[in-house]
């Protein structure tokens, strides 16, 4: 197995050869004697605090690559609090989708990120269980599932109409709706589904902390692996070439984005991004919706304040029009407004909040940011 240096060397020549004979050249070069079957690649993160901007959720995939060497490539990548994708690591092999490598291309990881805090770091995955099994063999905990990826193999494997079954299942934050919405979803599930117990059959209805918001150990928006497969479709670009090449404009791409990561948290002043004040300003707004009521030392009861009827969905729906989302995106997420209109007496501290899963960095829920926000700076009703 090889492992790549950080810095990209700028001698690697760009030429049109066949990357078989470029890989031979290396191995060479390498005092190898085999071309290898396996080339693991990532930076080295020099700042510890850089994983502080990252969620703790990170996305791994794997992509069939077309070249006539290697056949796959695996691809561990983070997500910025400001919901930005960056590479972490890849790695290329001859064989397909497979647990050796996927739990080789983990552990290898995991040793050479040694910044990154693993612990608290949860992986989703779509549902290959090659790449599930993985993450619990190094990890020591289910993986979370994509819910785009869920939701497909719903459909397969039910009769008539599971969407809304199904969005209810994942955003709604209130408890009875949610195993309204399971049971309704499970009746749905073909027989033969049911009764093989299909993995989809099986995480609907017993794994729902690998996917819902109201039971998944992390929060906010992270529910899709979208950011690493938007990553893979551009792959289709930078593997015309060679393979060199293209180690080559993946290092390149994994260094910028950590890169643009150090700078911008290394500014004298430094900037909101828009992503984040629009973020913040909507956290801020839905605040203000609640009632916020001692309960005892350092412990709140939050409910939703009926007497001011503050308009949630319609101020979350303008705040996602400035984002660029489109309706589709917010409309999804009409279930988990709703719970934050009818849940009454949900228990917050400063930093914690017994509804909604735990939060990262300036991503807190909306309950909290009520105690922390509206207690220290009470506004004029
Ligand atoms: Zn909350």
């Amino acid at each position: 197995m090889w492992k790549l240096s950080s810095n990209v060397n700028e001698d690697i020549p760009f030429n049109e050869e066949e990357s078989k004979d470029l890989l031979e050249e290396l191995t060479v070069a390498l005092g190898k004697t085999d071309i290898p079957d396996t080339l693991f690649f990532c930076p080295d993160i020099g700042d510890p605090r850089l994983p502080e901007k990252f969620l703790n959720v990170m996305f791994l995939d794997g992509t069939f690559l077309a070249s006539p060497h290697f056949k796959t490539c695996l691809t561990l990548a983070a997500i910025t609090t400001d919901h930005r994708t960056v590479p972490l690591a890849h790695m290329f092999h001859t064989g397909g989708e497979n647990v050796a490598h996927a739990t080789a291309f983990l552990a290898l990881t995991k040793i050479h990120l040694k910044h990154v805090n693993w612990e608290s770091t949860s992986i989703m995955a779509d549902q290959s269980i090659a790449l599930e099994t993985a993450i619990k063999c190094i990890f020591k905990t289910q993986s979370l599932t994509c819910g785009l990826h869920l939701f497909k193999n719903v459909v397969k494997h039910t009769e008539g109409k599971p969407y809304s079954h199904f969005n209810t299942l994942c955003q709604t934050l209130d408890k009875q709706k949610q195993e309204d919405a399971q049971k309704a979803l499970l009746d749905m599930f073909y027989p033969k589904s049911k009764n093989g117990r299909t993995p989809t059959y099986k995480k609907i209805e017993s794994e729902l902390a690998r996917f819902t918001r109201l039971n998944k150990p992390c929060g906010f928006e992270a529910q899709t692996t979208n950011g690493v497969e938007q990553l893979h479709s551009s792959m289709r670009y930078m593997k015309q070439g060679n393979v060199v090449n293209f180690v080559t404009h993946l290092s390149v791409l994994q260094l910028h984005a950590l890169n643009k990561l150090q700078t911008e948290n290394c500014r004298d002043h430094p900037k909101f991004t828009f992503y984040a004040e629009t973020i913040l300003s909507l956290q801020l707004a839905l605040a203000t919706a609640f009632k916020v009521e001692l309960k005892s030392p350092g412990v709140y009861n939050v409910s939703y304040d009926k007497d001011r009827n503050y308009p949630i969905v319609k101020v979350y729906a303008q705040y996602m029009k400035k984002l660029g989302r489109r309706k589709s995106f917010w409309r999804s997420r009409r279930e988990y407004l709703d719970s934050l209109i009818t849940c009454t007496a949900v228990e917050v501290t400063e930093v914690s909040c017994s509804l909604c899963p735990a939060a990262v960095d300036y991503m807190r829920c909306p309950h909290v940011v009520a105690v922390r926000g509206l207690l220290s700076f009470p506004v004029e009703r």
